[in-house]
């Protein structure tokens, strides 16, 4: 059980029971410490492994913590620890206690909340369009998890600068009034919040409860700490009383939840509120190559205003690997291209498709993947949310432009015309010229923004196609992307990857405008939100973290092929990289890096055109060295002809790294 731990992990694993908490960053073992603690304590018979709790942040992380205490030989009883969502948990319990609780009202969990919202909304005289009811229904969960009422959300939201879809004391309204018409006839509807909530009051006001529930449970552990919100530390507190047999892990540096209300103060408070707590830090970074463990230390140590306690150095022990590559695009169809094909290599030099991931920002850029990887023949799985072509904005636009094509009163658009009737059917569907504000809402607008892109591209490659074409093409398209298999490879946004690792990590759209996201910046790119804008960079900590050998990091210019060119490679990454990424057009649109022949006298491998036209190098100016001339005449000639392009297109290349 021991074995397989470095000095301080074992430190935690073995420390009596009583308040543990492990301040460490990305892929240094924080999970794989409280397994083999909770193994530790039901082996040595210090607790009954139905006695433990432990709490994971998504349900499949629960379902790995009992699989790998089945693999550390608890067998069976892997099988009685409680590993479980901070929900499914209450959920559990709540059904339990009822009864004893609040007697023979029936009540149901109100898992779709939205209709009640809408009709809180139009109550109050507010607009029940689908996104402004997204914005407010996020603005109640926040309240919820904040543990803010409806009478203190005005001032609450200010504190916290939320982005408010309607007045905040108009938001305050809506919230009241749909906390009221939980209230049915029929019974109580309890949404996600109120599982939490009801469960910490039944715990507080009842003490039969509390006590049968603390005799029953004696040991908790939760992962992910860094991210737990008010509400659920007030579910943690009932759990505990007066008991303090917790074990925390977390690391701020991954806080990425902070809009939902999760905070990291309650696992920096942690040794002040536990004086007695065995406190370990970890170091070591057992995921990732050093290379990799090294941009990672640069990432979050250019971050501003840093949290108290999260200067955390990663020590990387695993085996050279190769550098991160960097990459910057023309447009967004050929990052996706040339991503898809890096995909493919990796897999034909034998990387299994379930270890690589590709991450992003946004659930709307799955899209371009999706069709990337389709079109290179590579099964791939949306991790955490569904497909494009599955998301409901998606099918509610495209029924939209089922019913514009079936009308036949349009006049026969093609090719750049159809682009415009396709916009206006989906304004019709909440398609606006400019971004809207809430973060609901500009999800959906983004996907939105992706049909018509796609359209662009389709009737840029076909000026004869027609909106019944268009129809025929997006059917094949969402058919053509049927069930994936597990073995796949992963899509997944960054926030869904959270605690997860891969092989191979492609970390896609880094521009300014996504990471860091466009509302946390301001006019003229100046930063509006402080804090936002950290959590933004704390985002590409986590997915370059995620990376245990392979990581490649890319942006485009453009967004559609040939278009206008307003994008710029993401902040975050100035003074992470050589200043000249490997770029596409460099390539001549083909997406592939080869290894320059260097300089004889500095051994420099970094040429630019001119040096590969005269022969000679930047930084030893001077006679033109005619072998390397020759040398590089024959890489140009090789490479275009392994390229299948003219010599002359292979001129731009400023930088190039070798891929190994
Ligand atoms: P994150 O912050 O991303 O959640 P974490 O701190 O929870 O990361 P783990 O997922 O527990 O890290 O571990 C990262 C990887 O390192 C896993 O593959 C794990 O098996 C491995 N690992 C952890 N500790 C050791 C060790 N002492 N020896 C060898 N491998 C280890
Ligand atoms: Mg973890």
């Amino acid at each position: 059980m021991l074995d397989g731990l470095d000095p301080e992990q074992r430190a935690a694993v073995v420390a009596p029971r009583g308040p543990v908490c492990v301040l460490a960053g990305a892929g240094t073992g924080k999970t794989r410490t409280i397994t083999h603690r909770i193994a530790h304590l039901v082996s040595a018979g210090q607790v009954r492994a139905d006695q433990v709790l432990a709490v994971t942040f998504t349900a499949r992380a629960a379902g790995e913590l009992r699989g790998r205490l089945r693999g550390l030989g608890l067998g069976g009883e892997a099988n009685a620890v409680q590993a479980r969502t901070f929900h499914a948990a209450a959920l559990r319990q709540l059904k339990y206690f009822w009864p004893q609780v609040v007697g023979d009202v029936p009540w149901q969990l109100a898992d779709r909340t939205f209709p009640l919202v809408a009709q809180a909304a139009r109550q109050v005289g507010l607009s029940s369009e689908p996104d402004a009811v997204r914005d407010l229904a996020t603005e109640i969960d926040w309240a919820k998890a904040s543990l803010v009422a409806p009478e203190q959300y005005a001032a609450a939201a200010a504190r916290a600068r939320r982005e408010t879809p309607f007045e905040a004391r108009r938001v305050a309204d809506v919230y009241s009034g749909y906390e009221a018409l939980k209230n049915t006839p029929d019974g109580l509807l309890l949404d996600f919040s109120d599982l939490l909530l009801h469960t910490a009051a039944a715990l507080e006001e009842y003490p039969a409860v509390a006590e049968e529930f603390r005799g029953r449970y004696r040991c908790f552990v939760v992962d992910e700490y860094q991210d737990v919100t008010p509400l659920q530390q007030r579910v943690l507190d009932a759990w505990l009383g007066n008991r303090d047999d917790l074990t925390v892990v977390g690391d701020a540096n991954q806080t990425i939840y902070s809009f939902t209300g999760a905070s990291p103060a309650h696992l920096l408070d942690f040794s002040r509120r536990f004086p007695d707590a065995t406190v370990v830090r970890l170091e070591r970074d057992y995921r990732s190559t050093p290379q990799v463990v090294s941009l990672a230390n640069r990432v979050i140590g250019a971050a501003r205003g840093r949290i108290a306690g999260t200067r955390l150095q990663l020590i990387g022990q695993r085996p050279d690997g190769p550098e991160p590559i960097f990459r910057e695009f023309e447009d967004e169809p050929a990052e996706a291209t040339g991503v898809a094909k890096a995909v493919a290599r990796l897999i034909a030099k034998g990387v299994q498709p379930a270890e690589i991931a590709v991450l992003y920002r946004i659930n709307a850029q799955s899209e371009a993947y999706e069709q990337a990887l389709t079109a290179a023949g590579v099964g791939y799985q949306v991790r955490g949310g569904e497909g494009f072509f599955q998301r409901p904005e998606v099918r509610q636009a495209v029924s939209a432009l089922r019913q514009a094509a079936d009308r036949d009163d349009l006049p026969d658009a093609r090719g750049d015309a159809l682009v415009s009737v396709v916009r206006a059917a989906l304004a019709r569907v909440g398609l606006t010229a400019e971004e809207p504000a809430g973060a609901q809402a500009r999800e959906r607008w983004a996907s939105l923004v992706a049909l018509v892109e796609l359209t662009e591209e389709l009737a840029g490659h076909d000026p004869d196609l027609d909106l019944s074409g268009l129809m025929r093409e997006l059917r094949a398209r969402a058919e053509a992307r049927h069930a994936p298999t597990v073995q796949g490879v992963t899509l997944a946004s960054l926030h869904a990857a959270k605690g997860l690792e891969w092989d191979a990590v492609f970390l896609v759209g880094l521009t300014d405008g996504t990471l860091p996201i466009a509302h946390v910046l301001g006019d003229g790119g100046s930063v509006a939100d402080e804090a936002a804008f950290e959590e933004e960079r704390r985002l590409l900590y986590v997915g370059v973290t995620r990376a245990r050998e392979h990581l490649q990091l890319s942006w485009a210019l453009a967004r559609a092929a040939g278009g206008a060119r307003p994008r710029r490679r993401s902040r975050f990454l100035a003074g992470l990289m050589d200043d000249s990424p490997v770029t596409d057009r460099a390539m001549g649109g083909r997406g592939r890096a080869v290894q320059l022949p260097g300089c004889r006298v500095c051994g420099k491998s970094l040429l630019n055109a001119t040096d590969t036209l005269l022969g000679r190098c930047a930084s030893c100016p001077g006679e033109v060295d005619t072998e390397l001339l020759a040398a590089l005449q024959d890489w140009r000639r090789d490479t275009a002809a392994e390229l299948g392009i003219k010599p002359f297109a292979v001129l731009g290349v400023k930088a190039m790294t070798a891929i190994a």
